[in-house]
This record gives C-alpha cells, structure tokens and sequence, in this order.
C-alpha cells in the first residue's frame, strides 16, 4: 500500500454504550451519553411506515441521484438543486472535498485547532500533509467544535465551511464564492445511524464533486428518511438551545464556566479533565475529555440535572 503521512493518527471512536455500562456497573439502557452532540430521541419521522416503500423495492439498485431528496435538500438550503451533493454523512463530503482539492505534495490548512479530527485524516488520506503556508484548500467548522463559538469565517479560498451544527446558530456561509458548504442530518435532524450529509457549492464546484464521488453513496432507506425529516418542516431547535442555556446556568451554578455556545453542546474548562470524565464514566455519564476541559452535548432535562449534580457532588 501507498503509506500514510508519518503524522496520520487514525480516528478514535469513543467507548461504546455496551463497554460504559461494564465500566459503570449497569445495564446499557442506564448510561447517560452527552458526547456525541447527537439529541437524545429518534424525530418522530424515524418510523417503519417511512422506510416500507424503500424496502418493498430493496432487491433492486436505486436510479442514481435521488432526484426528490436532492430538490428538497436545495429548497431548504434556498440554492438550485445543481448545487448540491450528496453523501453517506458529513464525513463522506469532507472526504471528497480533501481528495478533490488535494493531493500527494499539496497542503490544506485546518483554521481553529483543535477542531473536528476528521479535516486532517481527510487531508492525510489524500495524500496531503497538513500545514498553514500555500495550501491547496483550508478547512473551518463554523459553529465550532468543540467549543460551539460561532468563529469568524477565515478569508482564504478555496473553503470548506463543515456546518454541521449551523442550525443552532443559524448563519450560514451558503452563497459565498469558492466556499463549500458541508452539512448533515446527523445533529438537528436526528438521523446519525442513517448516514446522510450534503455538500452546497457553486454548479460548477458540485458537479465536479459529483464525479469523484462513489456513484451511489445513499441507501435508499437513508434517502427516505432524509425526506422525511424534510417534509416535517425545518427541525425546531429551539427546545434544545433553552435547555442548554438552563444547562449552562447550571454549570456555574456548581463553580463551573461554560464557554458560550451556539450548538447542541457546551465546552467547559476544568482542572483534571481526564479524571473527572473517569469518575463521571463510574456514575454511568459519558462526556467527551479533553486535556483542560470536557465536552457536554445537551441532553434531556432530567439527563442534565444527572449530570450537574454528579459534577457538585466531585466538585465538593
Ligand atoms: N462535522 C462535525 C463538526 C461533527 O462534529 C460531526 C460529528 N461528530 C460530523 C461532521 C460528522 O457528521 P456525519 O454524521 O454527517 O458524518
């Protein structure tokens, strides 16, 4: 095989439910996950009936494109349907988006790290290297994660903007010239196990995505669910961002300050970052560590006052 940069660090998935709750001492339904800014409950749209058509015609391969999802996905977006891509999430575009800019010799600039993992495995995997001078495109995850702030957009181009949570925030950098838009239905939409993400480019940008891409990325029960979600309207978000701000209140109720966010989850600074998220793990509560801070996606009300209270109780 062709190797990999000296600097790849493959990607690390967190621990499963199933090993959490062995940790934990409880059965997999009682652990409490606040680290994969994912909401808590499947949308009401995520039903038998929404899948049936797709199954009773499941022996055979799709027509490519998926033109209604498409037309939806660019009414939503307020672009022409040509300017939009298809893939197997976020991730699948991100992906595209390094191998079709970049190459063996070339380097992409990853703004605002430490950022989403998955720009700079991209970047390697086409078989760039990662670096700051001349670089070949520039990645940016805006709102930001880890730490929800709504960053300023970098000037360099070509861009590629990963929106994953731009319906928390609600600004978009849709429109702006060579800037690529990632999006997906893994956050707002509630669909992550369904693997359905979209790139929003200029025509001419998104068709010469569309040919370096696998030709069909989608299932056609993802694609039903995608357009599904569509059809019930624009998610409403705004449960979860007063939940989180109740949340944040709560943090600093306990001594803790919160950085102010503008997704699904909150980055709080602390001191012996990795033990808290140990002791945490023992009471059931997974979050996403850090050196100096943990990650906490916004979860169910009841889910979040388990959590601050948990975080009083080893703050004391
Ligand atoms: N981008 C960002 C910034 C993310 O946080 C995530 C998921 N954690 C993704 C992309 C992945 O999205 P998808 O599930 O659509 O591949």
């Amino acid at each position: 095989m062709r190797p990999l940069s000296p600097a790849f660090t493959e990607y690390g998935w967190a621990m499963s439910t199933a090993e959490a709750a062995r940790v934990a001492g409880i059965e997999p339904h009682a652990v409490l996950r606040f680290d994969g800014n994912t909401p808590p409950d499947p949308p009401g749209y995520a039903r038998p009936e929404t899948i049936a058509p797709a199954l009773a015609e499941i022996q055979r391969y799709p027509h490519g494109g998926f033109p209604a999802l498409i037309d939806a996905i660019a009414d939503y977006a307020g672009v022409g349907p040509e300017q939009i891509v298809l893939g197997a999430g976020a991730d699948d575009l991100l992906l595209l988006c390094a191998r079709a800019f970049a190459g063996p010799g070339d380097v992409v600039r990853v703004v605002d790290e430490p950022t989403y993992p998955l720009f700079r495995i991209a970047a390697w995997l086409a078989g760039a290297e990662v670096g700051d001078e001349g670089a070949a495109v520039t990645f940016c995850c805006r709102p930001h994660n880890p730490t929800g702030a709504l960053t300023p957009l970098p000037e360099e181009r070509p861009l590629v903007v990963d929106e994953a949570y731009h319906e928390y925030a609600g600004e978009t950098a849709v429109g702006l010239e060579h800037v690529v838009v990632v999006r997906t239905f893994s956050k707002a939409f509630g669909l992550a196990a369904a693997r359905v993400g979209y790139a929003v480019a200029a025509a001419d940008t998104a068709s010469e995505l569309r040919v370096r891409q696998d030709p069909l990325p989608l299932t056609t029960l993802s694609a039903a669910l995608a357009l599904a979600a569509l059809r019930a309207g624009p998610p409403d978000v705004a449960p979860t961002i007063a939940e989180r701000e109740r949340l944040a209140d709560g943090l600093r109720g306990v001594g803790l300050e919160p950085l102010p966010s503008r997704t699904n989850f909150l980055y709080v600074p602390l001191d012996g970052a990795r033990q808290r998220y140990e002791r945490l793990l023992r009471s059931g509560l997974v979050v996403r560590p850090f050196d100096d801070a943990i990650r906490v996606t916004v979860h169910r009300p009841e889910a979040n006052d388990r959590l601050l209270a948990a975080l009083e109780q080893s703050n004391g």
